[in-house]
């Protein structure tokens, strides 16, 4: 028989953990580049931590981790939303007791 077992779905409330509702833009401190400084000595920026890119709020539904731990009850409880992770869920069946 085919049992189903449900490990982890990519998060179908947002885009690598990231709220689709909040993306993040570039920032203005560095323009983007991550550093300032003159040509001899660059700083990291701190605005953005390096990255040239402030915002993006963390998904609340993944904390940010970009997918979620899910299994039957959490499918059940979701049956509006089971079509989509079922979609986008790696992993999601696996063969036992054959
Ligand atoms: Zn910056
Ligand atoms: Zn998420």
């Amino acid at each position: 028989m085919l049992k189903k077992i449900v490990t982890r779905a990519n998060c179908p409330f947002c885009i690598d953990g990231v709220n689709p509702g909040d993306p993040p833009t570039t920032c203005d401190y560095c323009h983007g580049l991550g550093e300032y400084g003159t040509f001899k000595l660059t700083y990291m920026c701190e605005t953005c931590e390096g990255t040239g890119q402030v915002g993006g709020e963390d998904c609340e539904v993944c904390s940010g981790k970009g997918y979620i731990p899910v299994d039957f009850k959490m499918l059940e409880d979701m049956v509006d939303k089971v079509n989509d992770i079922m979609g986008k869920c790696n992993d999601i069946f696996e063969k036992v007791n054959e």
